[in-house]
């Protein structure tokens, strides 16, 4: 990634704050909808803050986007272009979706008995999330291909 930037995603933008994970962004989901809460959070922790609440962010020092669209692919391409952001597509599906926690490789045989067989035999990356210990499989063909071109389109 080009930058380090994080995000604070308030609570009717779920979906896009799994996706921003997905693409490889530390995309932190606050569910509170008091406003001084989310702001004090996004102050603490450096994140800029992304919504659809118009009245967040009239203040100095508050980094936000005010996201414009419904549809997920805009939103993330608003949010993209407004703060100059190439995703890199080496850090897809390196984040855990749930937890927002990154990824670490694991040995193919120290998963066995935590995936289904049909994809152990198939797959031959995986990767554990730290927090909830969830193993993904890294599914190549599909982190560079089919979202990558939806997203170029
Ligand atoms: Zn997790």
């Amino acid at each position: 990634m080009s930058e380090q930037v994080s995000f604070l995603v308030t609570k009717e933008l779920g979906k896009l704050a799994k996706w921003l994970r997905i693409i490889g962004f530390d995309a932190k989901y606050i569910p509170a909808s008091e406003k001084n809460q989310i702001v004090v959070c996004s102050l603490r922790e450096n994140r800029i803050i992304l919504t659809r609440n118009k009245r967040i962010g009239l203040r100095q020092g508050i980094r936000v986007v005010h996201i414009d669209y419904d549809d997920l692919m805009r939103q993330l391409r608003q949010v993209l272009d407004e703060l100059g952001l190439k995703p890199d597509s080496n850090l897809f599906f390196m984040r855990c979706v749930l937890c927002n926690e990154p990824l670490r490789e694991v040995k193919k045989e120290t998963v066995k008995a935590e995936v289904p067989e049909y994809v152990f035999n198939t797959q031959d990356e995986f990767v554990r999330c730290g927090c909830c210990k969830r193993v993904y499989p890294v599914r190549e063909s599909h982190r560079r291909s089919r979202w990558w071109k939806k997203y170029r389109r």
